[in-house]
């Protein structure tokens, strides 16, 4: 078969519900181990953590093509916490970092990670890639960049607006051969030649439908439907690009009044910022308190 995303989501409370906040990293792992995607999906279900997505190693009973969805992508899964030192900049930005990451494993059976992902493998993995990039507006446009992993020079395709990068950016202590002889014997740079040879142009900080979810999430559950114009104002502010970093809302809209009586509403957002929706206008205020008018 040609390679496909089927669905077995596991149980979403072993998630972080609706937290995935731009600029996002793909993140590409090694199983160390597990040989299929049934043996990822119970692992997950007994243990509650998990990965986005499985693909198969080829001969264990699951074709590698049919690569297995177990988190949705604007939930995150438990597979990237707690960067370590000599991690990429990327992960400066600190908190819980499967908040920001997206995440497949790639099963083998070598429990050091040693040999090559199969053909199989590799292009199930071209094709998720392409997808989640597409999906989410991932930036691929970009060349690998170098950086010192407390070991040795390492290189990854994640800069500051997102990108593609490996389980060792994160973690190179414990997870540096992860995964392993695919980054060391250049596996991974063709990979991610193949994902950039295929067209994949996702403009970084497109308020896409990924982001329009984020807040449809929120609006599913809120009392106040949807009609504040913060969406509408971000919105804006990012199309006419005014707002330079991706925001999604981490709490529903809050309805108050300011100190003059006068209605106000008012969201938090991710990435330290949250907007305001005052007299028909939408005000963003960023980490700093620097505000923006939409
Ligand atoms: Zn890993």
């Amino acid at each position: 078969m040609a390679p496909r995303i089927s669905s077995h989501l596991i149980n979403r409370n072993c998630t972080f519900i609706n937290q995935m906040y731009p600029p996002i990293a793909f993140i590409i792992h090694r199983t160390a181990g597990h040989v299929n995607c049934q043996q990822l999906y119970d692992y997950w279900q007994s243990t509650c953590i998990s990965s986005h997505f499985g693909i198969s190693y080829d001969g264990y009973g699951y074709d590698p093509h049919d690569i297995w969805q177990f988190v949705n992508l604007w939930d995150g899964s438990g597979a990237n916490c707690c960067p370590e030192s000599g991690h990429h900049w990327f992960f400066d930005r600190g908190g819980n970092a499967n908040t920001y990451t997206i995440t497949v494993e790639v099963c083998t059976p070598n429990t050091n990670n040693q040999g090559l992902m199969t053909d199989a493998q590799v292009e199930a993995l071209v094709y998720l890639i392409t997808h989640c990039l597409n999906e989410l507006g991932i930036p691929l446009d970009h060349g690998a960049n170098v950086y010192w992993n407390d070991y040795e020079d390492s290189h990854t395709w994640i800069n500051e607006h997102g990108g593609v990068g490996m389980h060792r950016d994160v973690s190179p202590h414990n997870k540096r051969m992860c995964p392993g002889d695919p980054y060391y014997q250049g596996q991974i740079d063709h990979i991610i030649s193949l994902v950039q040879g295929g067209g994949v142009v996702t403009p970084p900080w497109e308020f896409n439908k990924y982001m329009e979810q984020q807040f449809n999430n929120v609006w599913d559950s809120s009392p106040f439907g949807r009609h504040s114009g913060i969406y509408t104002g971000c919105l804006q502010a990012f199309t006419n690009g005014k707002l330079k970093v991706a925001v999604c809302p981490t709490t529903d809209e809050i309805h108050t009044v300011d100190w003059g009586g006068n209605p106000i509403i008012y969201q938090y957002l991710s990435n330290g910022f949250h907007a305001e929706y005052v007299n028909g206008r939408t005000l963003v205020y960023g980490q700093d308190g620097a505000k923006i008018v939409t």
